[in-house]
C-alpha cells in the first residue's frame, strides 16, 4: 500500500527550522508503524495548538485538527474519549502547553488518557518573535526580557514524572533517527506518553551547537520503571542533557476506566 503524508501546502519554517526534522521524523514513525501493522493510517488523528510547531499539521495527510493556544490537551482527550480505537497524537510547543495549558498538562498525566504529546520546546515564543516561555533559561535576553530574563525555569520531565505519566522521554530534533525511535515507542504505549522534544529556534534562540555538544543517549540497562531513577535522571547537573525513555510503566488508562 503507498503511504502519502505529505500535503501539497509549502512549508513556511525559517529554512534550517528544527521543525522540518520532527515532521521528517514522524512521518517515519508513522510509516514504520503502518508497515508493522501496528497502525491504520485512517485511525491516525495529529493535533496541535498555536505556535511555529502548530503547522506541522498542514504537512501532514492525516486527519488532523489545529487547536485553540494551550488547549491541545483537552481536545486529544475528547478525540479519544468519544473513540478510544483512535491512536492520537498532540504536537504542541513550550509557550502552548507549559504557558497557556499547564493545567492540562498535569491532569492529562494524572488520568493516564492513552495519547501521545510531543512537545517542540525552542525555550522561547517563536511565532512572536522571542519571549521569554517557562523553560527559557535565567538570563536569556528577547523581546520579554531585555535586561535577562530573572526566572528560573522549570523542568517538564520532572513535572511529568510527579504527575503521574506512564511514558516520559526526551529527544533531539536533530537526531531524526532517535527522534523516530522514541516517536514510534510512545505511539506504541497504552497511556500517557510525554515526550519532550529540543528543538532549538534558529533565528531568534539558536541552541543547536549547545546541545549538540552536551546530548547523550541513556544506555539500555537504564532501568525504566524505576520512578526513582528517572527522577534522579532527569534532575541530573554536569552540564549534559540526557536522551531517551526515562519512565515507562503500565497502568489503567483513563478511557479504560470511563468504558468501565
Ligand atoms: Fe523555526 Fe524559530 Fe523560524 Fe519558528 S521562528 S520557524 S521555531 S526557526
Amino acid at each position: 500500500m503507498d503511504l502519502n503524508l505529505s500535503t501539497n501546502a509549502k512549508i513556511t519554517w525559517c529554512p534550517g527550522c528544527p521543525n522540518s526534522q520532527i515532521l521528517v521524523a514522524f512521518r517515519q514513525a508513522v510509516t514504520e508503524l503502518v508497515a508493522g501493522g501496528k497502525l491504520k493510517p485512517e485511525n491516525l488523528v495529529a493535533l496541535s495548538g498555536i505556535g511555529c510547531h502548530g503547522k506541522i499539521t498542514d504537512y501532514l495527510n492525516v486527519n488532523s485538527f489545529t487547536s485553540l493556544h494551550g488547549r491541545v490537551i483537552p481536545t486529544m482527550t475528547g478525540v479519544k474519549s468519544a473513540n478510544p480505537s483512535l491512536t492520537v497524537v498532540g504536537f504542541s510547543g513550550d509557550a502552548d502547553t507549559y504557558d497557556e495549558g499547564i493545567e492540562h498538562f498535569i491532569h492529562a498525566a494524572r488520568r493516564n488518557s492513552d495519547i501521545n504529546l510531543f512537545i517542540h520546546d525552542n525555550q522561547i515564543f517563536a511565532l512572536t518573535t522571542g519571549q521569554a516561555t517557562p523553560t527559557t533559561p535565567k538570563g536569556f535576553k528577547g523581546k520579554s526580557t531585555p535586561f535577562g530574563s530573572i526566572e528560573e525555569p522549570f523542568n517538564p520531565l520532572l513535572i511529568m514524572l510527579s504527575s503521574g505519566a506512564t511514558f516520559v522521554a526526551q529527544t533531539f530534533a536533530g537526531d531524526i533517527a532517535g527522534t523516530k525511535r522514541i516517536m514510534l515507542s510512545a505511539m506504541v504505549h497504552k497511556g500517557f506518553s510525554f515526550v519532550s522534544i529540543i528543538q532549538p529556534c534558529i533565528t531568534f534562540f539558536d541552541t543547536r551547537d549547545h546541545y549538540k555538544e552536551r546530548v547523550y543517549w541513556l544506555d539500555d540497562s537504564f532501568p525504566k520503571n524505576d520512578l526513582s531513577a528517572a527522577i534522579a535522571k532527569v534532575m541530573e547537573g554536569g552540564g549534559k542533557t540526557p536522551l531517551g525513555i526515562f519512565y515507562q510503566v503500565e497502568k489503567p488508562t483513563f478511557e479504560e476506566e470511563l468504558n468501565k
